[in-house]
């Protein structure tokens, strides 16, 4: 059987794709490596603004029972400073990646995508006018149209961000769930510390999540004065430097294991080559530090669809560029910001009359439902 799209990975990306396209009456094989539900290394956080975006997903209301309580504060700790926004507002609502990532895939079979799960695409190639995808079972998939949504922390296989030579400002991942703890009730502060920025939110089955990114050269001084493994010293490295963080954890308790992933690779790559898309974070991705990259992704997959099925394909890198490129270099500037200096970061006049920084994304480039 041949397929009118093989949409590669089952993230936020490929699942958005894949209802979409399979809505519109293409025939969709969707093909994810991983078994879910499963963890990933991300803050959780889905800004209010993105709501529109989940609701065209079919996934809102689901999203909102199961999501941790509303954030109505955004805030900064760094070093000393633990700043608050004066103001309440709905921010948005965190839920674990383990969920998330469920509701949006079953979304996409409920729409008729064929799912082949836990299966791995480990080659693709031209076979006539359309392409042939290689599973890790030995078989293939024919299709006129491939996407590549498989995310950009792969470094081996097909369509994997290959690994430049080690630099001391390759940034790391780190995330953990824990239990307990003295977070404020509604508030989400960014961190900013040495080498690096992070984020705390109230998430799911009330749980506190920590997510960060940390620079290579900082993450070996933090292993070299805290010792154990490198997760455990950079918690170390963010305990002691950063108040809030202190405050906020030094009595919880860690719930599961810390995921790491890393080196990251934010900055925008090509978004078609060789007659393949790319969406989500493998065509473009911005620093975490403006929490964006799940309604990014949507969004990017939401206007591929739109125009895959208006058969403007090829306008997609162009449009696509127009909409994403100034997130992702806005969110650079910030978080080089953070990493060089946190403290001077935290007291500059405009990020405190504006904590609004994470909802600074969506400002810039405006939110559009992404129905095709
Ligand atoms: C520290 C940190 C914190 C973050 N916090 C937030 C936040 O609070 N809010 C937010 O919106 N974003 C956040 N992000 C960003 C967010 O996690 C990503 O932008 C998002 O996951 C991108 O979605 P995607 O679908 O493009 O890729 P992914 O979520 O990576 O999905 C890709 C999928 O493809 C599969 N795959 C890969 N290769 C293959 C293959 N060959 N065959 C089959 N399947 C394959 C993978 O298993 C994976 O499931 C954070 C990121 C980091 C690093």
């Amino acid at each position: 059987m041949r397929y009118d799209a093989l949409i590669i990975g089952s993230g936020p990306a490929g699942s958005s794709a894949a209802r979409l396209l399979a809505q519109a009456g293409w025939r969709v094989a969707l093909v994810e490596k991983a078994e879910f539900p499963r963890r990933k290394v991300c803050g959780e956080f889905i800004s209010a603004t993105t709501m529109p975006v989940l609701k065209d997903c079919g996934v809102a209301v689901p999203f909102i029972a199961a999501a941790g309580p509303l954030v109505t504060r955004v805030g900064i700790y760094a070093g000393k400073a633990m700043l608050a926004a004066p103001r309440e507002q709905s921010w948005g609502r965190a839920l674990g990646r383990e969920h998330l990532d469920v509701m949006l895939r079953d979304a996409a079979r409920t729409a008729g995508a064929e799912l082949f799960a836990p299966m791995e695409v480990t080659a693709v190639t031209r076979d006539g006018d359309g392409f042939l995808g290689t599973l890790d079972d030995g078989r293939s998939i024919a299709a006129r149209t491939v996407i590549a949504a498989c995310g950009s922390w792969n470094t081996k296989g097909v369509f994997a961000v290959p690994l430049d030579a080690p630099s001391p400002s390759d940034l790391f991942a780190f995330k953990a769930h824990f239990s307990g703890g003295a977070l404020p009730d509604g508030l989400m502060p960014l961190l900013a510390f040495p080498g690096g920025y992070g984020g705390l939110v109230h998430t799911d089955e009330g749980r506190i999540s920590l997510s960060c990114c940390i620079r290579r050269d900082a993450m070996t001084a933090a292993r070299a004065r805290h010792g154990g493994k490198a997760a455990e010293a950079v918690l170390a490295h963010i305990m002691e430097t950063t108040r809030g963080v202190q405050a906020a954890l030094g009595d919880a308790g860690l719930q599961g294991h810390f995921l790491s992933t890393g080196p990251i690779h934010p900055g925008i790559r090509a978004r078609f080559s060789d007659g393949i898309y790319f969406t989500g974070n493998i065509a473009g991705e911005a620093h975490p530090v403006i929490a964006e990259g799940i309604s990014m992704a949507i969004q990017s997959s939401g206007l591929l669809a739109k125009l895959l099925i208006a058969h403007r394909g090829e306008t997609y890198a162009k449009e696509w560029k127009k909409r994403f490129a100034p997130r992702i270099r806005a969110a650079s500037v910030f978080a080089h910001l953070a990493m060089r200096a946190p403290t001077r970061f935290a007291s500059l006049t405009a990020i405190r009359a504006m904590p609004g920084l994470l909802g600074l994304g969506a400002r810039l480039s405006g939110k559009a439902p992404i129905s095709a």
